[in-house]
């Protein structure tokens, strides 16, 4: 039977690992999140010592390095050169890091082969920025995840609160300047594809949006 591919595409905080996560999960799809891929490139870049602005050293590092992420009874593990990095790329280090090597075209080239790698031979969610516009602009279905910045600034806090010790101001401040990096950078900005399902989360629970894409995929299935 024909593969089939969801793509689940949008700003930092808007749900969705969560909905992902789920939505995979009912569906029995494999969950790709490709953030993961991009944080490995920057924890990578830091142990290393490596500039996010070096495009030399990067590119050599992302032909180095062996990413892959592997389902185990604890959920979907990242490793890079068969070390389990999943905990330590989690930061908000790693986040703004992951943010300023995403926008170098030398590593969305070198993880570009990787993300479709992983998408040709399952049934598969994909999370991220890019993956109806440039990785996946044949999926199946394309969902664009988003939220008011406020309310997915508060959810990040949430999230983070326990082990970052962060203020709500210093979270909303790092979105802000992800969105601003995310959405400016020339190589595939964060933007819905045009064939996007655009669902706004901002006042709806996580079991509504999950149910919404459901049935969204159900009906592209029939
Ligand atoms: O989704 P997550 O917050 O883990 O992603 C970390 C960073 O990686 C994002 O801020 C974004 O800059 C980058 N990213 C990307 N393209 C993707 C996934 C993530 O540029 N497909």
């Amino acid at each position: 039977m024909k593969k089939f591919l969801v793509t689940i595409d949008g700003p930092a905080g808007a749900g969705k690992t969560t909905v992902s996560r789920k939505v995979a999960e009912l569906l029995d799809y494999a969950y790709v999140d490709t953030g993961a891929l991009y944080r490995g490139v920057a924890y990578a870049a830091k142990q290393h010592g490596i500039s996010p602005d070096d495009d030399k050293a990067l590119e050599r590092l992302c032909l180095e390095l062996n990413l892959d992420i592997l389902r185990t009874d604890q959920g979907s593990r990242l490793y890079a050169d068969g070390m389990d990095i999943t905990d330590d790329i989690r930061t908000p280090e790693m986040s703004m890091m992951a943010s300023a090597v995403s926008a170098r075209p030398v590593v969305r080239k070198a993880l570009l082969s990787i993300q479709r790698r992983l998408g040709a031979s399952k049934n598969a969610v994909f999370e991220g920025r890019d993956m109806g516009t440039v990785v996946f602009p044949d999926a199946d279905i394309k969902f664009f995840l988003t939220a008011d910045s406020a309310v997915r600034a508060m959810r990040r806090y949430q999230e983070l609160r326990e082990d970052s010790g962060q203020s709500l101001e210093a979270v909303a401040a790092d979105m802000r300047k992800r969105d601003q990096n995310d959405t400016s950078r020339e190589a595939a900005p964060l933007k819905p594809a045009v064939d996007a399902l655009v669902i706004d989360s901002s006042h709806l629970c996580v079991e509504d949006v999950v149910n919404e894409m459901i049935k969204a995929v159900e009906r592209r299935r029939q």
